[in-house]
């Protein structure tokens, strides 16, 4: 290459990473969107340039909701609300989780032993909190929502929030002062959680939207599963992303390491995706009303889904910084590969159908005798 288009490929490089770790400094999230992998709405098909999501929170559950046996119109819906638990608002406003009330900020005062303090975390900005979008990554939900910890309490409690056996979503609110805004939590002052009653506006409990919210969790949960047992090894309030060197799992450049040749980082993908299905399967075998099919298992068929979810974590890095590949184009793809596969899978074997051809036999063979009498 010659020495000034090398340099300049050396400093596009450098500039995306360096773009990409201002924006994401100290924010919960992983799966992040993928450059110009745009949404696309499942149920129209259009497409919505500027809108980017994850191959993993949006293309690929929406494929294993398929896989699973859920029926096309709760895929789309668990697929587009995955997403929106990192996007807010999807399909120019048609889906959105903003307008709700978040917790109110306690003054430092009232919370850090009467210290007047600068508030840190989450970074005030009117603009947000007056958008009231409940998953927001920038909110003081963000930790519960994007950094749960396995416990009944965080995880579980969406959990059960998902599956309608609590009527009203219970998490916390994490605030944060002190006067490093680049490491707000780690090297805060005082740091402050409470139990909130979460306002998740006409997100029902039970219903197939919660449940694509729980899938989001559960996917950020184990990708950064690491990294939260290192945070709370030292005792860390919650779960964010750092550049600490205490906590190199946290480290906010982390999603660039989330898919590619096998490591302990791809690695988590891989189970996070594994965990995402499992989610789906148990949901599937338990409610009839969402699905059309019985799931597909993981080793049927000579192992073909986990054979297609190896590819798509393993095969390709999460970006090109030459930008001669498109990778996430690439996982979408895989993505597609694999919903078309399970369509016609369960479509074609008999074994998946819920509602057997012979179970009508009775109600048919009574008709007959009716009709013929
Ligand atoms: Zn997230």
């Amino acid at each position: 290459m010659h020495r000034r288009s090398r340099w300049l490929a050396g400093c596009a490089a450098l500039a995306l990473c360096l773009t990409l770790s201002v924006v994401f400094l100290s924010q919960a999230l992983s799966f992040s969107e993928e450059e110009t992998l745009w949404f696309v709405d499942p149920d129209d098909g259009q497409r919505y340039p500027a809108e980017a999501v994850s191959s993993v929170h949006f293309d690929l559950v929406g494929a294993l909701a398929e896989c699973a046996g859920f029926s096309r119109p709760s895929a789309n819906m668990l697929q587009v609300y995955s997403q929106l638990a990192d996007s807010n608002k999807l399909g120019g406003g048609k889906y959105n989780l903003c307008g709700r009330s978040l917790p109110a900020a306690p003054p430092s005062t009232q919370v850090c032993q009467g210290q007047t303090l600068s508030r840190t975390w989450p970074r005030p900005d009117p603009t947000q909190e007056n958008a009231g979008c409940f998953t927001s990554r920038y909110n003081s939900l963000a930790p519960f929502f994007h950094f749960a910890h396995d416990t009944p309490a965080e995880l579980g409690a969406i959990r059960a929030w998902a599956y309608g056996e609590t009527p009203t979503l219970r998490g916390f609110a994490a605030f944060a002062y002190g006067t490093d805004v680049l490491e707000p939590v780690i090297h805060a002052t005082c740091t402050y959680t409470t139990p909130v009653e979460i306002d998740t506006g006409d997100v029902a409990a039970g219903s197939t939207p919660a449940f694509g919210l729980y899938l989001h969790a559960l996917a950020d949960h184990v990708s950064q599963q690491t990294c939260l047992s290192q945070l709370v090894a030292a005792g860390q309030p919650w779960g964010l992303q750092t550049n600490d060197p205490r906590f190199p799992a946290c480290a906010t450049n982390s999603f660039l390491h989330d898919f590619g040749p096998r490591d302990a980082d791809t690695d988590q993908t891989a189970q996070a995706v594994r965990a995402v299905y499992a989610a789906l399967v148990d949901r599937s075998m338990t409610r009839e009303q969402e699905t059309l099919y019985y799931p597909i298992l993981l080793t049927a068929h000579d192992g073909y889904l986990a054979r297609a979810l190896d590819e798509f974590v393993y095969a390709w890095p999460t970006v090109d910084v030459n930008r001669q590949q498109d990778y996430p184009e690439q996982r979408r793809q895989k993505a597609a590969e694999i919903k078309q596969w399970c369509a016609a899978t369960r479509a074609s074997d008999p074994a998946y159908a819920r509602v057997r051809w012979f179970s009508f036999l009775p109600a048919v063979i009574r008709n007959f005798r009716l009709s013929t009498r």
